[in-house]
């Protein structure tokens, strides 16, 4: 949205935007309404529990429109979550309205529990990031919702798996631990003929390479904690949604007390605003890193879609419009712990999406059901801002000790 746009527009909740502003523009942009920022630059941070009305009658008032973005309860928010949920909601053309949550893992269960109701049945991939799969089998089995793991790589034949009591699909491209790219147009297909819902964790492209609800996704859910904050100092998620599911979605976070800080949303939202020209540096970077590794001897597989020889490269050069930052590989010879240990520039941690380097041993064969996991560990990489010449000779000189 514009200045003048801006300016003249209130909060919007109908669907919004169609998406013609480009994606770099609408993330400088977004959510910066003039009643929410005042005469500065970013909205500040409002902090509150009460809110006080000027009398009983706006109280009332309050109560009955009962609107987001409008003064209630701190716990509904201030023009800090207002904006960061806006922006957010910008960069999916055609959604309604996003939902923030105090993590990425939060904003997961968040968005299946507003979908799923005992005796509901889930697909779930089996490349799903293992806290979810957590979720679905130590919390949502017994409570009657039955989840089945899919092959990632299953298009249309998902429909194969497709039970009557079958409620809602669930993606995650690339997995975040072993990459495989799914068709997610393939799978909104039949998720569309068999009338079901469906749910992206969309963490690892963000929607500024795959904005997921104008290809018919129904809920884009995202750990900001990693590229959108983009710092390493805040946890926090988000799930914004389509026409159909927003407002159970809305309901299941305001009921279960869902909210987040203004000083995180804050952050979050500072993060965001320089998020295109990081994931270009990510994505650039990393890449250059996987084409390095794919030579070496020592390296077995290099698990990055944006590589032409991957398995899923077509999908992926169809939908995404670049790679990200984080990527994995397997050694042909060597210890895996034995080399991250002898890296000098790449920190030792979990997450990702911050600006520095960080390398972690995976073992994606403990996280898998429906497809064995046969490549043993995966050394993933997040490749971060530094110059990439030094990321590279210090993975040369790991590898070498290694
Ligand atoms: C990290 C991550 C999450 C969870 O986010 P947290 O903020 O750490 O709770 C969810 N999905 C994916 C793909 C992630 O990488």
């Amino acid at each position: 949205m514009g200045r003048k746009a801006r300016y003249a527009q209130g909060h919007r909740r109908s669907v919004n935007g169609t998406g013609k502003t480009r994606p770099a523009t609408a993330v400088v942009q977004g959510g910066r309404l003039p009643k929410w920022t005042g005469p500065v630059v970013n909205t500040p941070v409002w902090r509150a529990s009460t809110i006080l009305y000027p009398d009983t009658a706006s109280l009332k008032d309050g109560v009955k429109t009962n609107a987001d973005g409008e003064w209630f309860y701190g716990r509904r928010g201030t023009p800090t979550q207002w904006s960061l949920a806006e922006a957010l909601t910008e960069l999916e053309p055609g959604a309604v309205g996003t939902m923030l949550y105090p993590s990425g893992a939060a904003a997961v269960s968040g968005a299946l529990l507003s979908v799923l109701t005992p005796g509901d049945h889930l697909l779930m991939t089996d490349s799903a990031y293992d806290p979810t799969r957590r979720l679905c089998d130590a919390y949502l089995r017994p409570r009657g919702i039955e989840t089945t793991y899919y092959d990632p790589t299953l298009g249309a034949d998902i429909v194969k798996l497709v039970q009557p009591n079958t409620r809602a699909i669930f993606m995650e491209s690339p997995g975040s631990l072993t990459f495989e790219v799914q068709d997610v147009p393939a799978i909104v297909g039949v998720a569309k003929a068999c009338n079901l819902i469906t749910l992206f964790d969309n963490t690892w492209a963000t929607p500024l390479n795959l904005p997921v609800i104008p290809m018919g996704v129904d809920l884009s859910i995202i750990a900001c904690t990693k590229y959108v904050v983009g710092h390493s100092d805040v946890m926090l998620g988000s799930v914004t949604s389509g026409a159909a599911t927003w407002n159970n979605l809305r309901l299941t976070a305001q009921v279960l007390g869902q909210c987040v800080s203004p000083d995180d949303a804050y952050l979050a939202a500072r993060g965001l605003r320089t998020l295109d020209v990081r994931l270009a540096r990510h994505s650039e970077s990393a890449l250059k890193i996987a084409k390095w590794l794919l030579d070496h001897p020592k390296v077995g597989r290099v698990l990055h879609p944006g590589l032409p020889d991957y398995p899923g490269h077509e999908i992926f050069a169809r939908d995404f419009k670049r790679a990200t930052g984080l990527f994995g590989f397997t050694l042909a010879t060597g210890d895996a712990n034995q080399l991250i240990d002898a890296l000098e520039h790449f920190g030792i941690g979990y997450s990702w999406g911050g600006y520095e380097s960080l390398a972690l041993p995976t073992e994606p064969g403990r996280c898998r059901s429906a497809v064995p996991w046969t490549h043993g560990t995966v050394i993933r990489l997040q490749i971060g801002l530094e110059d990439v010449d030094d990321l590279i000779a210090d993975l040369r000189q790991a590898l070498d000790s290694a």
